[in-house]
């Protein structure tokens, strides 16, 4: 056992949330370690958590690889593009996406030593006294004291007792990210973010997918009109999207390459069944919290395992933080980046608060969908009084120009203040233009603020502008 190393901050996670809180904190001149488990694809510790590893950048990097090849035969012929046998290279798209995560996941690193944050590559477990023990990758352990202790263990993919993991037939997030080759079937349980990202991926790419989803809703926590018109736009990209659909069975029949998953579920119907290639399930992750904590630490669990902490992510026990997936709130990886940065700054003494009813919510589908603050529904259980406005794209000159009209950006704003108090969009483009809202929001900002700020012509953001015009009904452009 080597000694005792002492720092001001410990961070065991180097995640979004993580990597944020070590280097904003290393910035503010304390000293800072950072500890972190995961490994990359070629064996060797890659930082950056399940973001930059298996989530938010290598999702990206293949929906964009398949987005260009769904558009040659979607969009480019009323462009008057033509072209023969396109054909896509799993091998090369994959490849492209591990050099992009390669890239970043380096990238940490580099942050970490130019704001000289001393980086631990193994498990960390929490002791009593902010003592944080290090089994790291060699075997050896090490010992940190921090002054502080930032938990940032982020989560796991949530498994389902009958549908086991194989990596091969049955997968999660990293697997559906890694496929060799278009799967002819593709199944996914749950029609949430991942299941949504990833079961568009390979659809474009010409697998047959067929999503089941439990909840007799359509993507409940959107804006109803929202998830309307996105299940409208899958329907028609051929996305077989099934509701109240329970999944009871997940057989595995054949070996090697002719392996099949024989699923059963049972719907308004009664007892269905279907077969798949490859199965992915995507029902929720959880928060990462086995072994994280030694007894006697004082740093309690809620009901659903994740660690309890105060609005200002303090765990209750004296220097004891945690930030990101693994507490409460949104598991969005901009919302870890801002816990993390909020939490430094508060251990080093400045005002550190992140708002979390102005997170906004993205999902990279086409068309993208996104949101912040409340829905409709969410306002009228509440009884808070409000008025809306809408806008299509397919009255925006910028979006029928590009040739993706579908979708609608809707603004709402309460009764009598204007006061703005939520934005829905769904369309091209609105995972960028979704900042609007949230700056209106921070700003305490009305829906006639935004309708006087002059937007440029012809650009997607002008459907906000009308949106916001149309609240106070006098949108120029709707007849
Ligand atoms: P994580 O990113 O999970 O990082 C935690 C890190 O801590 C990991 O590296 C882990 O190995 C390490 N760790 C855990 N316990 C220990 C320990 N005891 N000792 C040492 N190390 C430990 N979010 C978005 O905002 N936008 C997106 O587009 C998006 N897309 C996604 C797509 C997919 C497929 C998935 C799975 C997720 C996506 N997410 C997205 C969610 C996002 O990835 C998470 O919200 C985010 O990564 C959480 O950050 P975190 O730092 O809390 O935890």
């Amino acid at each position: 056992m080597s000694e005792q190393q002492n720092f001001d901050v410990v961070v065991i996670g180097a995640g979004p949330a993580g990597y944020h809180a070590a280097i904003r904190a290393a910035q503010l001149g304390l000293k800072t370690a950072c500890i972190d488990a995961a490994l990359g694809k070629d064996g060797k510790p890659a930082l950056g958590g399940t973001c930059l590893r298996v989530g938010c950048i290598p999702s990206k990097a293949l929906l964009d690889s398949s987005r260009q090849f769904w558009n040659m035969g979607h969009l480019f012929g009323d462009h008057g593009i033509s072209f023969k046998d396109a054909q896509m290279d799993v091998g090369q798209m994959v490849g492209r996406k591990d050099k992009i995560v390669k890239q970043f996941t380096g990238g940490i690193a580099m942050l970490f030593k130019a704001n000289k944050v001393s980086a631990f590559y193994g498990f960390g477990t929490l002791h009593k006294g902010n003592v944080v023990k290090v089994r790291q990758h060699d075997g050896s352990e090490v010992e940190l004291k921090g002054t502080n202790v930032i938990i940032a263990a982020g989560s796991d993919s949530i498994e389902l007792p009958f549908a086991k993991f194989d990596g091969e037939a049955i997968v999660d997030n990293a697997g559906a990210l890694d496929f060799e080759s278009v799967p002819k079937r593709l199944g996914v349980i749950g029609a949430g973010v991942i299941g949504l990202e990833l079961g568009s991926v390979w659809k474009r790419l010409g697998a047959e997918v067929t999503i089941l989803e439990a909840l007799p809703d359509f993507l409940a926590a959107a804006d109803a009109e929202v998830a309307k018109t996105a299940a409208r736009e899958f329907k028609k990209q051929g996305l077989d999207i099934r509701l109240g659909a329970k999944v009871s069975k997940a057989e595995v029949k054949g070996k090697g390459k002719s392996k099949e998953v024989h699923l059963t579920y049972t719907d308004g119907k009664g007892e269905q069944s279907i077969v798949v290639d490859k199965l992915l399930v995507a029902v929720g992750r959880r928060a990462a919290s086995k072994n994280l904590l030694a007894d006697g630490t004082g740093v309690k669990l809620d009901d659903r395992g994740r660690i309890e902490v105060d609005e200002h992510c303090h765990t209750g026990v004296d220097g004891v933080w945690a930030i990101g997936d693994c507490v409460r709130g949104p598991m969005l990886a901009h919302k870890g980046f801002e816990e993390g940065i909020a939490v430094a700054e508060l251990i080093a003494g400045l005002p550190g608060h992140v708002n979390l009813d102005t997170i906004p919510w993205v999902i990279y589908t086409e068309p993208e969908i996104a949101w912040v603050g409340k829905t409709e529904q969410q306002l009228k259980d509440e009884g808070t009084p409000y008025k809306t406005g809408s806008f299509p794209f397919a009255a925006i000159g910028r979006a029928v120009a590009m040739g993706e009209p579908a979708g609608f950006v809707k603004v709402i704003a309460h009764e009598e203040t204007d006061r703005v108090l939520g934005m829905h969009l769904v369309g091209v483009g609105v995972s960028e233009l979704v900042h609007e809202g949230v700056l209106t929001m921070e700003f305490n900002g009305s829906a006639d603020d935004l309708a006087r700020i002059c937007h440029a012509h012809p650009t997607l953001s002008e459907a906000i502008h009308d949106a916001a015009m149309a609240v106070s009904k006098r949108a120029i452009h709707k007849a």
